[in-house]
C-alpha cells in the first residue's frame, strides 16, 4: 500500500472521523431520483446508518460518480489524489487516476487540511461555474460604458483570445459576444427612453450612428419600433454566480420575475412562459431591480441575510400564488411538509396541487420552495437538483445556530 505524503500530514481521512457527517446529511436512508443537466435520471441514495453516522455512499459510488463525470454530485464530495497531491472536483476535466490512487472528501476545505492542493483545472476552491477573469474584465467594461463596442481586434490587443470569448458567452448566455453587446446597448437605450429619452439621443448615447440600424436592432430584440419602447415591457436578463453556481436572474421595471439555476431541465421552457405571461421580450441587461437582488443574494450566501426585500413580479393562477404567498413565511432554517403547506392555505385536500405550484415556482431562494419536505423528511423534488436543496436547507439551519 502506497502512503502518500498528503496522507501523513494529517492522518485520518474523512470516513474514519467518528461524529464528523457528510455535509450534515440526517441519519436516514434517502433514497431519490436525481434529474441531471441531460435530462437523464440518475438515482441517488444515502446510506446513514445511524449507529455510525460517518459512512456516506461507499467509495465505490463515488469512484464511479467521478469516473463518469456525473455532475449531481458536484459540491458533494472532492477527489484527492495521491500520486499528485492534487484535489479535484467530480467533473474535472483531468485524466482519471486508478482507484487506489483516489481518496474522497466531503469538502475542499477536508481535501486540504490533508494535505492536497487544489486542481488548477477544475478549481475546487472557486464557485461552480464562476466567471472567468478574463471575461469578468469585459463584462465590468461593458458596465461601466454599456456604449463601447468590444470588437475582435479590440480583445487582441487586451491579450485576450477572442474564440475563448465567443465560446464563453455561446455557452453561458447562448449568444455570441457581440450579439451580448448589441442586447446591452439597446438595453441601455430601452431604459433611457423610458426616462425620458428622445429616440435619437438613446440611439447615439448608445453607440449606434444610424437611426435606422438602431431602430433594426431594436425590432429585434425588443419587439417594437423604438417609438413604442416607452411603454414596452422587457424582462432584463443576467447572470449570476453564487456558491451554487451560476443562475439567471430576471426582473422587469416592476421588480424580480425569475431566479434560476441555469441547467435546470425546464428552464427553457419556463422562460418562454414567462416572456408569453408577461408579454415581454427577454433583453440581456441590468435593472435596477437584479443589482439589488444581486447584493442580497451575496449576502444570503455571506449567511448574513435571511429574507429578502426586492419586489416580485409572480404571474400564475390565484391558486398559484397563494402557495407561493405561503412559502414565504416558512421561517429561514426551518421546513415544513406539504400536508402542512396546504392546510396553511385551507386546502387540506389540495396536497399535490400544493406540490405542483410550490414546482412552479420561478424565483428560487428568495420565495423558497427549497424549505418544503415530504412529510417522512424526505427531500422530495427540487427544479435545481437535490443536492442544491439539500445544500441550502443544511446552509441555513448552520446558520440559524
Ligand atoms: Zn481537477
Amino acid at each position: 500500500m502506497i502512503i502518500s505524503a498528503p496522507r501523513l500530514i494529517a492522518g485520518l481521512r474523512y470516513q474514519q472521523q467518528p461524529g464528523n457527517r457528510f455535509n450534515g446529511l440526517p441519519e436516514t436512508n434517502i433514497s431519490v431520483n436525481f434529474p441531471v443537466a441531460d435530462n437523464r435520471t440518475t438515482e441517488l441514495h444515502w446510506d446513514m446508518k445511524s449507529t455510525d453516522n460517518t459512512s456516506i455512499w461507499s467509495d465505490e459510488t463515488m469512484y464511479d460518480a467521478f469516473m463518469r463525470r456525473d455532475v449531481s454530485y458536484e459540491g458533494l464530495f472532492f477527489v484527492g489524489v495521491r500520486t499528485t497531491g492534487i484535489f479535484c472536483r467530480p467533473t474535472c476535466g483531468a485524466r482519471r487516476p486508478k482507484r487506489e490512487n483516489v481518496e474522497f472528501y466531503p469538502s475542499a476545505k477536508d481535501a486540504l487540511l490533508n494535505g492536497y492542493r487544489p486542481c488548477k483545472m477544475c478549481k475546487p476552491l472557486e464557485p461552480l461555474g464562476a466567471t472567468p477573469d478574463y471575461i469578468q474584465k469585459l463584462i465590468d467594461i461593458l458596465g461601466t460604458s454599456p456604449s463601447r463596442k468590444i470588437t475582435d481586434y479590440d480583445l487582441v490587443k487586451m491579450n485576450i483570445e477572442p474564440n475563448r470569448v465567443r465560446r464563453w458567452f455561446k455557452m453561458n448566455h447562448g449568444l455570441t459576444f457581440q450579439g451580448y453587446q448589441r442586447m446591452l446597448r439597446i438595453n441601455g437605450a430601452l431604459h433611457r427612453m423610458q426616462d425620458g429619452a428622445t429616440v435619437t439621443d438613446a440611439a447615439f448615447e448608445n453607440g449606434y450612428d444610424s437611426l435606422s440600424g438602431f431602430s433594426e436592432a431594436f425590432r429585434k430584440i425588443v419587439g417594437t419600433n423604438p417609438a413604442a419602447g416607452k411603454l414596452v415591457n422587457v424582462i432584463n436578463i443576467r447572470r449570476l454566480t453564487t456558491p451554487l453556481g451560476p443562475m439567471i436572474a430576471g426582473a422587469t421595471n416592476e421588480g424580480i420575475c425569475l431566479l434560476e439555476f441555469t441547467e435546470r431541465r425546464a428552464f427553457e421552457v419556463e422562460l418562454r412562459d414567462l416572456s408569453r405571461l408577461l408579454k415581454a421580450n427577454l433583453v440581456y441587461g441590468d435593472n435596477g431591480h437584479i443589482s439589488r437582488l444581486e447584493k442580497q443574494l451575496a449576502e444570503y450566501f455571506d449567511g448574513k441575510r435571511k429574507d429578502f426585500d426586492v419586489p416580485l413580479v409572480t404571474p400564475g393562477s390565484k391558486f398559484q400564488k397563494s402557495v407561493w404567498r405561503q412559502l414565504r413565511t416558512i421561517p429561514y432554517g426551518k421546513t415544513r411538509s406539504y400536508e402542512e403547506q396546504a392546510v396553511a392555505i385551507n386546502k387540506l385536500k389540495a396536497i399535490r396541487a400544493v406540490a405542483s405550484a410550490n414546482g412552479a415556482n420561478r424565483i428560487s431562494i428568495v420565495i423558497p420552495c427549497h424549505r418544503v419536505i415530504g412529510k417522512d423528511g424526505s427531500l422530495t423534488g427540487y427544479g435545481g437538483g437535490l443536492w442544491r436543496k439539500r445544500w441550502l436547507l443544511d446552509f441555513e439551519k448552520k446558520n440559524t445556530g
